[in-house]
């Protein structure tokens, strides 16, 4: 099979022993009955989906998280035994591979139970469906919302020749990562008034992503859906700081793939919005928004022989100009994100720049630029 992108000097490196730091810190400092489930929906927030899976499970994940079926299809095939939740919703029809794969779901209507009995029982299928029932407390994505139709839900669950596991219950949090508690609270106590409709709670209780950990520790159940902490990202960006040290574990780089002298009154990319102001070295970065290098990143800069250097003129497709302080040679190296000598670039800037959040970012890198593993 050609792996597109293989050949090529344009790369993403993830650190796995900073996913593996992250994950320690984080279960040095949660209740040790507290298990840390990674999230590695989206590749992995773009890290890669099995690499990091495996180097969480080697520091002590004892569950993942996804968001699609096939994210979770991915890491059984991997050989990843340990439990896997789709946190979205997975279409009923796909009830018998969902059984068979021993995968766990989040269900968040009585209509998704009744369907998926019918498909169960026509296909006969006889190991149990992992259900975790999902309860909107106020993040107004996917969930029961009252307890009368939590409590028929338990109701269809619990019933004896049930086609199901009732296995865990959960909720997400809106603003788990804002200084403002308020809204917070509120979805807190909306969570406490619905679990009380469960007369027998589920083996997994769980309502904590990154920050809620990180911030509200208290209210972690017996799970925390560890995500974008787990790659060395703050998930409050800059609003709080982390009550450890996260380490970034994504790097990207490149390498001049042309240099030359543009001479002064000559301009750059479409549109022709740059003019060099005087005789200027200008070097080519074979990278553009194709590959998740967004557009809008002209006037942001990247990294050459530890100096910062401006992207000029409009970031192509597949290329990007960048003016240089004097002339270097082709293939010397470019970073994008990460640091060379005293200067570093974050996804985090990356994401202010772009008036975004480096989840954005990050999960936005193409298929296309190959990762590179170190540990
Ligand atoms: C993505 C997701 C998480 C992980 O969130 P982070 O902010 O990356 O920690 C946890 N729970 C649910 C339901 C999610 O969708």
């Amino acid at each position: 099979m050609v792996v597109i992108g293989e050949h090529r000097h344009t790369q993403v490196k993830v650190d796995l022993q900073a996913i593996k730091n992250n994950i320690k810190a984080e279960m040095d400092r949660k209740d040790p009955l507290t298990e840390l489930w990674a999230v590695v929906k989206a590749n992995g927030y773009g890290h890669g989906i099995i690499q990091v899976a495996q180097a969480a499970k080697q520091a002590g994940a004892t569950g993942f998280c996804v968001a699609i079926l096939d994210e979770a299809l991915a890491l059984r095939a991997a050989g990843i035994t340990e439990p896997i939740l789709v946190l979205g919703i997975t279409e009923p029809e796909y009830a018998p591979l969902i059984a068979e794969k021993d995968i766990s779901v989040a269900v968040g209507t009585q209509d998704w139970l009744d369907t998926a009995t019918t498909i169960l029982a026509a296909n006969d299928v006889t190991t149990p469906l992992h259900v975790h029932l999902a309860l909107d407390t106020g993040m107004g994505r996917i969930g029961f919302q009252t307890p009368t139709e939590l409590a028929a839900a338990v109701t269809t669950l619990n019933q004896t020749n049930t086609p199901f596991d009732f296995e865990g219950i959960f909720t997400h949090f809106a603003t788990a990562d804002q200084a403002d508690d308020t809204y917070f609270t509120h979805q807190l106590n909306n969570w406490k008034t619905l679990i009380a409709a469960v007369d027998e709670l589920p083996r997994y209780v769980h309502v904590s992503n990154s920050a809620t950990s990180l911030w509200h520790q208290a209210c972690n159940g017996n799970v925390v859906r560890f995500g974008v902490a787990l790659y060395g990202l703050n998930p409050s960006g800059q609003e709080l700081s982390a009550p450890y040290d996260l380490q970034p574990a994504l790097s990207l780089t490149a390498q001049l793939s042309f240099v030359k002298k543009l001479a002064k009154g000559k301009s750059i990319s479409y549109g022709a919005t740059y003019t060099a102001a005087e005789d200027e070295w200008i070097g080519t970065v074979p990278i553009g928004y194709a590959d998740g290098y967004e557009r809008r990143l002209q006037g942001f800069h990247v990294l050459v022989d530890g100096q910062v250097c401006e992207i000029v003129g409009r970031v192509c497709m597949d290329q990007m100009m960048v003016r240089l302080p004097h002339e270097v040679p082709v293939g010397t190296q470019v970073t994008l994100v990460g640091t060379d000598g005293d200067q570093t670039i974050t996804l985090q800037d990356i994401a202010d720049y772009c008036g975004t959040i480096h989840y954005e970012i990050a999960c936005g890198l193409a298929p296309r630029l190959p990762r590179v593993y170190v540990d």
